[in-house]
């Protein structure tokens, strides 16, 4: 199955729990203007940061997203929060 595998495979690191693992298991999310946007598309706009779906609710209530973006202010989580939501009701 994995004959033609590579040997390198990109890594990334949770910002919660900070395990590594391959980005098929993490989410993607950037900061755009102070609010907190998920990745979609595999489109990024400026910095990125990486987590778990089942960290996201974890990330909120540590403000790892404020200093994973080196934010002064506390960043908007309204549009992640309703992605999050989504997400864990679907994949119920
Ligand atoms: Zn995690």
């Amino acid at each position: 199955m994995a004959a033609m595998q590579r040997g390198i495979k990109p890594i990334r690191t949770c910002i919660v729990c900070r395990k590594s693992q391959e980005p098929s298991q993490l989410l993607r999310v950037n900061c755009v203007d102070g609010v907190i946007t998920p990745t979609s598309g595999g489109k990024s706009h400026g910095r990125g940061a990486w987590l778990h779906l089942s960290c996201g609710y974890i990330a909120i209530d540590r403000k790892a997203f404020k200093s994973a973006f080196k934010l002064e202010q506390a960043p908007d989580l309204s549009k992640f929060k309703v992605f999050l939501d989504e997400r864990l009701k679907s994949d119920n």
